[in-house]
C-alpha cells in the first residue's frame, strides 16, 4: 500500500486533473490522503462517469477519535448494531452536505448504502481496532464530454466528506441514540437466541406496530395504525437484557393457524414475523417482533425450475410417468413447486414455515372430501394431511394464514384470529368445534436428499457467438428487479424469499454461488450440504472470503443458511446427479 499523503495534495491533484479525461482519474487509485482526523484510500477507480458501480473508497478513522464508546464492543452484535448505526448517520450526512449529481449521468455524488430497517452483517465496516473502516461509493465528477470536473471533485473531499466525518463525531458524541440502537438489536437478539428457554417459535411484543405506510415502503405505517396488543391467554413475559420485562404474543412450536375476515391484517402479520428473522432498528415499530432464526416463507412460485428432488412426501404419481422421487422441470406447477419449496426449507433446516394462502397454491394446501372422492387419481397430498406430521416427526412448526378454509383448524394445536387488527385467541372455542382430522396419508412422512450437485455447476463465463466474445464473471441483482440475480448468462429469480431484505444479500448469494464453483467444486455434496458448507465458510471467514478481488470491492450482506441453499435450488441448470448411498 502507498503511503498516505496530506489531503492538501488530493486538492491540488484534482484541481489539475481538471479538464482532462475520465480515465486519468486512475492515477488515483490505490492512493492515500490523510486529514488531521482520518484517512481516505481510493479503493476502486469507475470507467466512465456514469458507471455502475461507481468509485469506491475507504475512510480510516480512529476509534479514540470517533468517540466509540467501549460498550460497542463488548459483542459481535453490539458491533453489528455499532457498524449500521454508523452507516445509517452517514447516509443522513451526505444528504444534509453533499451536493448531487453535479457532473454528468449522476457523477459528482456520494453514493451511500440505502438500508433497510432491518439490522445486517455487512463488510463495508470493519473494525480494526484502534481504527474503523468505512467503505463507501462515490461517482467521481465527469462531464459529457467524459472530461473530470476537477474543481467539483476538490470540493466534495475538501468540503463535504469533512462535514460527514465531524456529523459521523456529533452522532456519536451523543451518546444516547447509539447507545438506544446497540440495545434494540442486542435484545432483539438475545431473546431470538433464547426463544426455546421460554417454548416459542416467536414473540411480538405489546405495542409493535405491524403495518407498512404502503406496499412500496418499508416505513412504518404512521396514521390509524392499530398497535399489537396480545390477548390474554396467549400473552408471555419475557425478560431482555436492557429493555427489561416485556409482555408481547408467544406463538408456539406445533402446528399455529391464523384466520380472520379479509382486510383484517393477517398477511401484515405474516411479513412482519418473516422479517422477524432479523433484528430491526429503533422506531420501526417491529423491533419486538423476534421470529426463530431458521424461520421460512413458503409460497407457489409457478415456472421455477426443480432438479431431481425428492416430492414424494407431497405428490404421487405424476401423469407422463415423471418418477416423484427424482423430480425434474422447467416450468413447476403452483402445488409442486410450493411442495418443492417445503422439502428445500426443511432440508435447509427450517424450523418454522410460515404460510400465507394469498401466496400458496390452494390445491396444494387443502382438498376437501368431495375432490378427494371424485379425484382420485389427483397426486397431491395437501399439506393439510402432513402439517401435523411434519412438526411430530420432523420438528418442524408451521405458522399458517387461512381465512378462507376452517380445514385447518381441525390440526391446528394454536389458532390466532386477527380481528380489526387485533389477535384474538380462537383455540379453545375452535377445539370445542370438534373439526376432522386429516386422512393418515398411504406413507410416513420421509424427507430426504438424494441427490448431489455436480462439478462444474457454478461458471458464470459465458460466450457470446454474436458478439465473437466471452463475458467475464457477471454477478449482479437486476436494477429495477433486485431480487432478481443476473448470474452469467441466466437469471435466479429470488422474489419469493421474504427474509432477502437488501439487494447486497442477493449479491452475497451471486459470490457465494461461485465460492461454491471455486472452493466446493468437486466436493459432490448435495444442495443443502453446500449451503451449510458455505454459511460455515461466511461465519468462521466473514463475508470478505465471498469476495474473489475482482476489479471493484463488493458490498455484501448476510445472507442465511436458508436463503443460500434457496439459492442453489433456484438455478435453473443446476446439475445434480443422484447420491450412491
Ligand atoms: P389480510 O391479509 O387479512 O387480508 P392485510 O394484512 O393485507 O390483510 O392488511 C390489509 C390492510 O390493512 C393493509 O393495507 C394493511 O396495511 C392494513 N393493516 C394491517 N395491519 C394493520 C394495523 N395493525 N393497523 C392498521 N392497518 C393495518
Ligand atoms: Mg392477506
Amino acid at each position: 500500500m502507498k503511503p498516505p499523503v496530506p489531503m492538501q495534495q488530493l486538492s491540488h491533484c484534482l484541481k489539475e486533473l481538471d479538464g482532462q479525461s475520465f480515465e486519468r482519474y486512475q492515477k488515483l487509485a490505490g492512493k492515500s490522503y490523510h486529514h488531521q482526523d482520518y484517512r481516505v484510500r481510493f479503493a476502486h477507480i469507475q470507467g466512465s462517469p456514469g458507471a455502475f458501480p461507481a468509485s469506491v473508497c475507504r475512510l480510516s478513522l480512529k476509534t479514540a477519535d470517533l468517540g466509540l464508546p467501549a460498550a460497542c464492543f463488548v459483542n459481535d452484535v453490539r458491533m453489528m448494531a455499532a457498524a449500521d448505526y454508523l452507516l445509517r448517520v452517514f447516509g443522513n450526512a451526505v444528504q444534509r452536505h453533499a451536493r448531487r449529481n453535479r457532473g454528468a449521468q449522476g457523477s459528482g455524488s456520494f453514493q451511500p448504502l440505502v438500508l433497510p430497517p432491518q439490522v445486517l452483517k455487512r463488510n463495508v465496516i470493519a473494525f480494526r481496532p484502534p481504527e474503523v473502516d468505512i467503505a463507501f461509493r462515490i461517482s467521481l465528477p465527469g462531464s459529457g464530454e467524459n472530461r473530470i470536473l476537477g474543481g467539483q471533485a476538490a470540493q466534495m473531499f475538501q468540503l463535504e466528506l469533512p462535514a460527514i466525518v465531524q456529523d459521523l463525531k456529533a452522532s456519536v458524541a451523543c451518546n444516547g441514540p447509539l447507545k438506544n440502537h446497540c440495545d434494540v438489536v442486542e435484545d432483539m437478539v438475545d431473546l431470538q437466541q433464547r426463544l426455546g428457554q421460554y417454548g416459542l417459535a416467536a414473540f411480538i411484543g405489546d405495542g409493535a406496530v405491524l403495518p407498512r405506510r404502503s406496499g412500496l415502503s418499508q416505513a412504518p405505517m404512521q396514521e390509524g395504525a392499530v398497535r399489537f396488543q396480545a390477548p390474554a391467554d396467549m400473552a408471555v413475559q419475557v425478560v431482555l437484557p436492557n429493555a427489561g420485562r416485556v409482555r408481547g404474543l408467544g406463538i408456539r412450536p406445533g402446528v399455529n393457524v391464523v384466520i380472520g375476515g379479509g382486510f383484517h391484517g393477517k398477511s401484515t402479520l405474516l411479513d412482519a414475523l418473516a422479517k422477524g428473522v432479523y433484528p430491526h432498528i429503533a422506531g420501526d415499530g417491529r423491533e419486538q417482533v423476534v421470529t426463530h432464526g431458521e424461520a421460512f416463507f413458503i409460497s407457489a412460485e409457478e415456472g421455477r425450475a426443480v432438479n431431481g428432488l425428492d416430492i414424494s412426501p407431497f405428490i404421487g404419481d405424476l401423469p407422463g410417468g415423471q418418477d416423484p422421487q427424482w423430480f425434474c422441470t422447467r416450468n413447476a406447477s403452483g402445488s409442486t413447486s410450493e411442495a418443492a419449496a417445503i422439502i428445500e426449507a426443511v432440508l435447509a433446516g427450517a424450523r418454522l414455515l410460515l404460510i400465507d394462502e394469498d401466496s400458496s397454491a390452494t390445491n396444494f394446501l387443502i382438498k376437501d372430501h368431495h375432490m378427494r372422492r371424485l379425484l382420485p387419481e389427483d397426486p397431491i397430498t395437501p399439506l393439510f394431511d402432513r402439517v401435523q406430521e411434519l412438526y411430530r416427526s420432523c420438528g418442524v412448526s408451521t405458522l399458517i394464514v387461512v381465512g378462507g378454509s376452517s380445514d385447518y383448524l381441525g390440526v391446528a394445536e394454536h389458532v390466532i384470529a386477527m380481528r380489526n387488527y387485533k389477535p384474538v385467541s380462537m383455540t379453545g372455542h375452535v377445539r370445542r368445534l370438534g373439526l376432522p382430522k386429516p386422512p393418515t396419508p398411504a406413507k410416513p412422512l420421509s424427507i430426504s436428499e438424494k441427490r448431489c450437485v455436480r462439478p462444474g455447476n457454478f461458471n458464470p463465463v459465458y460466450h457470446v457467438r454474436r458478439l465473437g466474445k466471452t463475458i467475464p464473471v457477471r454477478i449482479k441483482p437486476l436494477r429495477r428487479h433486485e431480487k432478481l440475480l443476473e448470474y452469467g448468462n441466466t437469471q435466479i429469480d429470488l422474489t419469493q424469499l421474504a427474509a432477502l431484505v437488501d439487494p447486497h444479500q442477493v449479491l452475497t448469494l451471486g459470490h457465494a454461488l461461485l465460492t461454491a464453483g471455486s472452493r466446493f467444486d468437486q466436493s459432490m455434496l448435495s444442495p443443502s450440504a453446500l449451503a451449510r458448507a458455505l454459511s460455515a465458510l461466511i461465519d468462521n471467514e466473514g463475508l470478505e472470503s465471498l469476495d474473489s478481488g475482482g476489479s471493484a470491492p463488493l458490498f455484501l450482506a448476510s445472507a442465511r443458511r436458508l436463503e443460500l441453499a434457496a439459492a442453489i435450488n433456484r438455478l435453473r441448470n443446476l446439475k445434480v446427479v443422484k447420491a450412491d448411498r
